[in-house]
């Protein structure tokens, strides 16, 4: 039987009315500052996204568009006035930064109360002890997911392909806080299909195009594509082969139209708990 079509772009637009909603009935709109060095065109078209997105929560959006030349210490100055800004509870810089930029030092500058995309240690840290916290926009959106569909990770054996720090090992510590048995693959991982086949929860974020084949998917299993790559024409695709493990998985997302929306809409969930928490932490 071919498998439910988790929808994407459906609960980012529930996410995002609920956002919207509960911004009207604020004293003062939260404001997500962007910040953005160079000409990388990925990066420039997120903007634009952050920037529609904002429009329609009715959020307050500034970006800051610096030159590729920019200094460590002009970044630097950067975040320490939008740290000090009043009206900005959220600070996204986006990447790739130009090589001579030092992109962890810039994430340390971010004050942990308006890291909404999760990038400082503190933010982090909160997340491994499962302290209240922001939570890493891609991987709390596919737990969002999961909810929605009333998937529960509890019990269920869940994989995680990719162990990056913006998406596999936060995605692992989720799942792992939702009390499922969490495994991840990596490069190194000697047997990717054999882990993949036990899966009852897959999350592929590879960035791998093709790498998941119908033959690595349990019967039944949930297959959650975070990656968003290119093919051979150019079109967007994840890192599972789509059609083939459609007719096996319980439950798929596609790739565009699953986890991509629902991390854009969680950055402005994240935007409104940080003005909600301005001056708490
Ligand atoms: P990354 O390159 O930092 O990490 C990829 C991870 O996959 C690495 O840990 C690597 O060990 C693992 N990997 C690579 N090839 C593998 C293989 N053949 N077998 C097993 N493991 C392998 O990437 P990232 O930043 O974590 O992003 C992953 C993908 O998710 C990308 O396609 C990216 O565009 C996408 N992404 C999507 C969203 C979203 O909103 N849906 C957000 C962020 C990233």
């Amino acid at each position: 039987m071919a498998a439910v079509v988790m929808d994407g772009k459906a609960l980012a637009a529930k996410i995002k009315e609920e956002v919207r909603l509960r911004v009207e009935g604020m004293g003062r709109k939260p404001g997500l500052a962007v910040v953005l060095v160079g000409e990388d065109p990925a990066a420039l078209s997120y903007e634009a996204g952050k920037r529609r997105d904002c429009q329609q929560c009715g959020i307050y959006y500034d970006t800051f568009r610096l030159p590729e030349s920019t200094t460590q210490e002009e970044l630097l100055d950067v975040i320490r006035l939008l740290n000090s800004r009043e009206d900005i509870d959220g600070i996204l810089l986006l990447l790739p930064l130009p090589k001579h930029l030092d992109g962890r030092e810039a994430a340390l500058a971010i004050c942990p109360g308006k890291d909404v995309d999760c990038v400082h240690p503190v933010t982090m840290g909160d997340l491994v002890l499962g302290m209240d916290s922001f939570r890493p926009c891609t991987p709390a959106g596919v737990m969002r997911l999961l909810e929605e569909y009333r998937i529960d990770p509890a019990g269920k054996r869940c994989v995680v392909v990719g162990r990056s720090n913006i998406v596999g090992k936060p995605q692992a510590m989720l799942l792992l806080q939702n009390h499922g048995t969490v495994t991840i693959c990596h490069t190194k991982t000697p047997d990717l299909g054999e882990e993949c086949r036990r899966a009852d929860i897959l999350v592929c974020a590879a960035g791998r195009p093709g790498l998941i084949t119908a033959g690595m998917v349990k019967e039944g299993a949930v297959v959650i594509d975070v990656s968003i790559n290119q093919d051979d024409q150019g079109r967007l695709c994840g890192d599972v082969d789509y059609d083939s493990a459609a007719e096996k998985a319980g439950y798929i997302t596609p790739v565009p139209g699953g986890t991509g929306p629902v991390t854009r809409a969680i950055l402005m969930e994240n935007t409104l708990t940080a003005a909600l928490l301005h001056g708490k932490r």
